[in-house]
């Protein structure tokens, strides 16, 4: 299964597979798991990525 992982620090988005946990690449935060699919992640356009990304990334800024 293929997730979309979202760091709260920094905003950095990484597509994982096989994994339930994922770091960071730029900042080594742990990431969040984003409830939105892989699958209708890459449906979805910059807009609509940003109004997700921002909803996980707000946490810690
Ligand atoms: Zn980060």
């Amino acid at each position: 299964m293929i997730r979309v992982f979202i760091c709260p620090k920094c905003g950095k988005v990484r597509v994982v597979s096989k994994y339930l946990k994922a770091s960071c690449y730029e900042c080594g935060r742990p990431m969040v798991v984003c409830h939105t699919p892989y699958v209708e992640w890459v449906e979805l356009d910059e807009t609509e990525r940003e109004q997700i990304r921002a909803r996980y990334w707000k946490s810690e800024k």
